[in-house]
């Protein structure tokens, strides 16, 4: 990283606002040109990027920058001076100077500052960028990275402004294996890419240390001749005060042999303690805390950082923010990295674009300052539900189930992993249908969120493309008739609801294997007067009490289905619109069809038996973690490809 990128004077930098539009100027690497499919340079170039950058010029405000930005070349020798408390090159500028894996452009390079250097090799100072804040390098390389843990993206800062240490260069590169244009993952790129620039302007753990109060001071002390943050050689990155990030003891951290002393990692800098304690409800938390895992499994205690640890908010707290270091469901961008972002003392943020987020909301200090294990011990001890945590072991057939707030389908990503977990990871000391020997193995298959389980979305995957996910709300998620064995509809103002035991499918009077149960989208209605009905092919099913099992009975061209689904409370579905519930009654007695009475099965053309094979998958992206779980069903194998 460079350092003392001179735009303006300190003094007048910092007198100025920070009220100016972030402005962010892109420039693409020749790797995003020799892409081989013009679809996808259209789709970074065209749509993708512009959509994530203007998310990010929407949202955060700046000190106005009022000349070009021309960044600082490259010391080739290593050998470097400082006059003035700004570095020099003691001979030659290198020839090139990149950013990442990027070449930064002449036109956008300083001359070079240096002594007992040849004036001719000093460069020409180049235009520069103007109208610019922050200038961001894109390429799409196949770089050693890519094929390192299946990464999908990585990205960095490269240069910071001498005033205010803010970054004012930085680069991000896709893998080019992960570019597609299905509806899935054009989604997880988009949000992988506003996650990475979010790198680039901030969220990194080398930049906590330059991180400032909102007058501009910084945070933590600067001395010496470079009058730089001290430089901590362990960690390998300038050391953050305490005023930034500190280390949280919990000495009454409980695992199955008993309680032990966890170190924890936070920040804890004003807005973001603010936003944390609102938003969890715990009024004594510390801060946000940081992961602490590694990309090789080892934990920060081992006193090294990598790309993951330190610069990403811990999974097993904040799940789907889209700041934690894996991609797994609906990542959201939360008022608590904004906050950070405004604690940086660089951006002032635009709550309003921070998007609502569920996870761990108002559980209180039990939930956020302890770990799954102890969660899930006294609420199963109280015989309360363990939520968000699940303990539901995936056995032969998929069993699917709701997310809390219905908006998805989802499945516990309890596992069986092939071999023991350590002990901070065994979250159970039993399982229904697990041998005691056997329960060590189990854990949720996200190891950054420390193996808790939890319900996750999924991804339907048909070889190597991904073909649907499971959220009620997308549309693109429908089924083709024949494939819909539970007459499912996906769109806006669809739901989750559960159903009641198997589904029963047949085809000209055969029985039609399914190859997933549990669960399905439908469309529902609420009246002040009826309270809540679930549709289900265009006809109305009232709802008139929690746990009423509506009976399906549907012709389809190709399938009998018969089933039910059960109802939830009212409340639960109508609230959200804010329509009030009726008081519930009993439903009133249906008559049983005997079966003279039904119609003859359906037997119009072939039906394929289900022999089409899907892949079931974890969303993940950043880090994709690689178990594989075959579970062998009849009459054919689901692949559960858990990333
Ligand atoms: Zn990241």
């Amino acid at each position: 990283v460079i350092h003392d990128v001179h735009l303006e004077p300190a003094h007048i930098i910092r007198k100025r606002s920070v009220d100016q539009p972030l402005r962010i100027y892109l420039h693409y690497d020749k790797s995003v040109s020799l892409l081989p499919s013009r679809k996808y340079r259209d789709l970074l170039q065209k749509d993708i990027l512009p959509k994530a950058v203007r998310y990010w010029q929407d949202t955060l405000r700046v000190r106005a920058t009022r000349v070009p930005i021309r960044l600082r070349r490259k010391c080739q020798s290593g050998k470097v001076g400082y006059e003035n408390q700004t570095l020099f090159c003691r001979g030659e500028c290198d020839k090139k100077t990149i950013c990442g894996d990027i070449t930064i452009p002449e036109e956008h390079l300083e001359t070079c500052f240096c002594v007992d250097c040849d004036e001719s090799s000093k460069g020409r100072r180049g235009p520069g960028v103007s109208n610019a804040d922050f200038i961001l390098y894109v390429a799409t390389l196949s770089s050693e990275r890519c094929r390192h843990g299946n990464t999908v993206a990585y990205a960095a800062y490269c240069q910071q402004e001498r005033a205010l240490d803010r970054p004012v260069a930085g680069y991000f590169s896709i893998c080019p294996y992960f570019l597609s244009t299905s509806p899935q993952q054009t989604k997880q790129l988009l949000s992988t890419i506003k996650h990475e620039i979010l790198h680039a302007l901030g969220f990194t753990a080398g930049l906590y240390a330059f991180y400032r109060d909102q007058d501009g001071n910084p945070l933590t002390t600067r001395e010496g001749y470079d009058n730089k943050p001290i430089y901590n050689r362990t960690l390998d990155l300038y050391q953050p005060s305490e005023k930034v990030v500190r280390r949280i003891e919990r000495p009454n951290w409980l695992l199955q042999s008993g309680q032990e002393n966890r170190s924890v990692w936070m920040i804890v800098t004003p807005k973001v303690v603010e936003e944390v304690r609102r938003h969890f409800n715990c009024s004594t938390l510390e801060g946000a805390e940081l992961e602490d895992q590694l990309m090789n499994g080892k934990t920060l205690a081992d006193g090294l950082i990598d790309g993951t640890a330190f610069t990403h908010w811990e999974k097993r707290v904040f799940e789907n923010e889209a700041m934690t270091g894996t991609y797994t469901q609906n990542p959201v961008i939360s008022r608590i990295t904004l906050a950070l972002m405004e604690d940086t003392g660089w951006y002032r943020v635009n709550y309003d674009n921070a998007k609502e987020y569920e996870w761990g909301k108002d559980l209180g200090c039990d939930f956020v300052k302890t770990n799954c294990y102890e969660w899930i011990k006294n609420k199963s001890e109280r015989k309360e539900s363990i939520h968000p945590f699940c303990n539901q072991v995936k056995w032969g057939q998929l069993h699917t189930d709701c997310t809390n707030n219905r908006h998805s389908v989802a499945v516990c990503n309890l596992v069986q992993h092939k071999s023991p977990l350590p002990e901070k990871y065994q979250h159970f000391s039993e399982l229904e249908g697990v041998s005691s020997d056997d329960v060590k193995r189990f854990g949720g298959s996200v190891d950054l969120a420390d193996h808790c389980p939890y319900l996750q979305e999924l991804l339907w995957k048909s070889g190597d493309s991904s073909i649907r996910g499971s959220r009620c709300t997308e549309e693109h998620n429908n089924l083709d008739v024949k494939h819909n064995y539970f007459l499912e509809k996906y769109g806006n103002t669809s739901r989750c609801f559960n159903h009641d035991g198997m589904w029963h499918l047949q085809h000209c009077g055969k029985t039609v294997q399914t190859q997933h149960m549990g669960s399905g989208c439908y469309e529902f209605e609420c009246d002040p007067e009826e309270g809540l009905s679930i549709i289900v092919q265009s006809k109305r099913h009232r709802c008139y009490k929690e746990g009423q099992k509506v009976s399906i009975f549907y012709d389809s061209t190709q399938l009998r289905h018969q089933g039910s689904i059960i109802c939830p409370a009212c409340n639960e579905i109508c609230q959200e619109l804010s329509i009030p519930c009726p008081d519930e009654t009993e439903p009133p007695e249906i008559k049983v069809d005997t079966s003279n009475s039904l119609p003859p099965y359906p037997c119009h053309g072939t039906f394929l038996r289900v022999t089409d094979i899907f892949h079931v998958c974890y969303i993940s992206t950043q880090v994709l973690l690689t178990q594989i779980l075959i579970a062998k069903l009849s009459p054919t194998d689901i692949l559960f490809n858990i990333f």
